[in-house]
């Protein structure tokens, strides 16, 4: 099975993919996180080129090229093979986050996401798709209280980008709710987790 969590900022994904795989494991579930932009040694390096440097050294358009590219290598390297191997993989962002970051609030058009996908990662899907839902300005206070938060490229865009975001993932949800659980990101981590496993009910062993 493949499962990802998506979010804005300081919603705590890494801390749920993490508790996630745990209790996944503690069932017996082989379980591997994995992570976007990044999650194998090509990616990693694309992800070095996302973050670093000005605001303005990519535009949306290239920005959405080299999550496609990173994600291409990501799902060949990493993902297939797990699941292959009959692990379920954990991702913390997928496709959805190119889908709200540099889709919707970037301006770039969903179905040209889409066929980027298409070609780099043959379209791969995940099972399930988790969004922790969070407002945009509790998200920000939360991000800023942790290292190295305003050291990347991402960091000076503007609450109405991260608002756009918060709109996107909880539109895309209510589009796709097959695929789609949408979980209160407000509250104690352990009750995020339990409504995690509770959103995975349908597809545990
Ligand atoms: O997952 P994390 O919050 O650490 O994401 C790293 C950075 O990459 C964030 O600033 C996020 O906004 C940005 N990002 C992005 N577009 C994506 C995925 C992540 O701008 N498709």
């Amino acid at each position: 099975r493949f499962l990802s969590l998506e979010g804005g900022e300081g919603a705590g994904k890494s801390t749920q993919v993490r508790a996630l795989a745990a209790a996944l494991e503690a069932r017996g579930i082989p379980t591997l996180v994995t992570r976007e932009p990044g999650g194998s040694e090509g990616a990693e390096a694309i992800r070095g080129l996302l973050m670093q440097g000005d605001v303005q050294r990519w535009s949306a358009h290239t920005e959405a090229l080299l999550f496609a590219a990173a994600r291409a290598d990501h799902v060949e390297k990493t993902i297939r093979p797990a699941i292959g191997a009959g692990t379920w993989v954990i991702s913390d962002r997928y496709i959805d986050s190119t889908r709200a970051y540099q889709g919707v609030a970037g301006g770039i058009d969903d179905a040209a996401i889409l066929a980027l996908h298409a070609f780099g990662s043959r379209g791969l899907l995940p099972d399930r798709t988790f969004v922790l839902e969070l407002p945009p300005a509790e998200g920000a206070r939360r991000a800023a209280g942790r290292d190295g938060s305003g050291a990347d490229r991402f960091a000076l865009r503007d609450e109405n980008f991260h608002v756009a975001v918060a709109e996107a993932f909880d539109r895309f949800a209510r589009v796709e709710p097959d695929r789609f659980r949408r979980v209160d990101a407000t509250r104690p981590p352990a009750e995020v987790t339990a409504a995690l496993l509770d959103g995975l009910a349908d597809l545990l062993p």
